[in-house]
């Protein structure tokens, strides 16, 4: 042990990489650290390609906020939340007990930078511009690998590429929504607008608070508790060696780059290591000197067995930013944004709002067989734009972590890129909107 040197975290080598690379012991061509959705799906991408992986997972796969989400995977949501309307609207919202946003006063510098940075580009619309390009291109390239990895029936985690319904109380709400769609149409993401009988019809399960809605029938949606079951259980069949409960506590790192990760008394041993660890990220890279504009967006969602009347796709309610999912024997209502760091108190009152605004528009808003309240923090990026990048100061770790709102949706075409950049292949789509820089 004296030929390393242990500060705050990080082991410095000075030859004892050789040692280890002569014992060969616990070494994989790829470490991933971080368990939940994005993780997993690159273990996929780079099993695929033949590579020997292990997934480190801090706590249990079906605890992460990859498990609670709403289950959308959804295309139409190109925009990212930056907007000068979200700034105006977020003000009142700070001040109103049942919105669903909420800002928790916080004088740490990353989150008051963050906090500058988000405020920046929703009043710069090039910027904007920029995140829904990259947004679009990562959103799609997943609808595609979804739809192809899916269609074998094989996959047990209630996929329906039946479409999405954004539905509005408010006709000016809904009539304005029309400039977004214009917009999506351009990139190929169309909508068909429907009120009346028209929408009714189609979704009986609405009541008459519910004006009209614009169904998007790109958009899919799957049970993400589900998805990972059976990606993990898939992922361990090939090969793939998934080790949870297992904490990384720093990195092996030799000049330039990692050799391996440390745990409480492990170390795995990496030609590369990708970080999939969500809205921790920032932290666990601290001791690297790297900087991650990453910080918690707390969400919560209720889960239920399906009530007698549910929708038949899953709905948003876009003033309210609430969201129900149907399940075929389950159902799920889910929303809110709360920036209070990583706190871990649970607020009722979140859970209640969900269903008063489920409760306006839905015949039978929820039912009295409950399964489960649960929140999860989403890794917010001030952009709206995940981070998919090898590290500027480390030639072999790759970050793949920053996905926001969007992590169901984005993670295979995710994990296909981190797989094409440690391979060394041109990416199947253009890189450079996530690059860290
Ligand atoms: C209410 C709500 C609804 C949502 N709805 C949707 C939706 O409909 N569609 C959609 O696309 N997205 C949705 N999201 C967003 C989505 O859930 C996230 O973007 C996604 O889960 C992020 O995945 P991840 O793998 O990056 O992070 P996580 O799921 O958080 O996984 C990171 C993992 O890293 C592990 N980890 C942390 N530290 C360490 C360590 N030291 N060592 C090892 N492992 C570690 C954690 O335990 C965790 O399991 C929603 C989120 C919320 C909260």
């Amino acid at each position: 042990m004296d030929l390393i040197t242990i500060y705050t975290g990080v082991i410095k080598v000075k030859s004892i990489e050789f040692f280890y690379r002569i014992m060969d012991r616990n070494k994989f061509d790829v470490v991933i650290v971080g368990g939940g959705v994005i993780g997993l799906f690159c273990a996929y991408y780079l099993n695929l390609q033949g590579k020997s992986v292990l997934v480190l997972e801090k706590g249990e796969i079906m605890k992460s906020c990859s498990y609670g989400n709403c289950g959308l995977i959804s295309p139409s949501h190109a925009f990212p939340l930056n907007s000068p309307q979200l700034l105006l609207k977020a003000a009142k919202w700070v001040f109103q007990k049942d919105s669903p946003f909420y800002v928790r006063p916080q004088w740490d510098k990353e989150f008051l930078s963050w906090m500058f940075d988000f405020a920046k580009i929703s009043l710069t619309k090039n910027q904007r511009v920029k995140s829904m390009h990259g947004r679009h291109g990562l959103l799609t390239s997943s609808r595609d690998l979804y739809g192809e990895l899916l269609a074998d029936s094989n996959w047990n985690c209630n996929w329906s590429p039946s479409g999405i319904h954004f539905v509005f109380h408010k006709r000016k709400c809904f009539e304005e929504y029309a400039k977004k769609d214009d917009i999506l149409k351009i990139l190929g993401v169309a909508a068909q607008p429907l009120i009346s009988s028209e929408l009714h019809d189609m979704e009986p399960s609405l009541t008459e608070y519910a004006y009209g809605s614009w169904y998007y029938p790109m958009d899919a949606s799957l049970n993400p508790g589900e998805l990972l079951m059976e990606l993990s259980t898939k992922l361990r069949e090939r090969g793939v060696q998934i080790i949870e409960n297992s904490p990384v506590e720093g990195w092996l790192e030799s000049n330039g780059g990692l050799f391996g990760v440390q745990l409480a008394d492990s170390e795995y041993l990496a030609d590369n290591v990708v970080l999939a660890t969500g809205s921790v990220s920032p932290k666990m890279v601290e001791n690297l000197k790297l900087t991650l504009p990453v910080i918690p967006g707390k969400g919560y969602s209720i889960t239920m067995k399906s009530p007698n009347v549910q929708p038949k796709c899953p709905i948003i309610f876009d003033e309210h930013k609430v969201v129900a999912t149907p399940w075929k024997d389950s159902y799920r209502l889910g929303g809110t944004m709360e920036f209070s760091g990583h706190d871990s108190s649970f607020n009722p009152h979140r859970i209640e709002n969900l269903k008063t605004v489920a409760s306006k528009y839905l015949k039978e808003p929820y039912s009295q067989e409950h399964v489960s309240n649960w929140f999860g923090w989403r890794p917010m990026t001030p952009d709206g734009l995940p981070i998919i990048d090898r590290s500027p100061r480390h030639s072999n770790l790759f970050l793949a972590c920053g996905h926001n709102m969007l992590g169901l949706s984005m993670a295979p075409a995710t994990g296909k890129m981190i797989s094409e950049l440690i391979d060394g292949q041109v990416c199947h789509i253009d890189p450079q909107p996530y690059s860290l820089n």
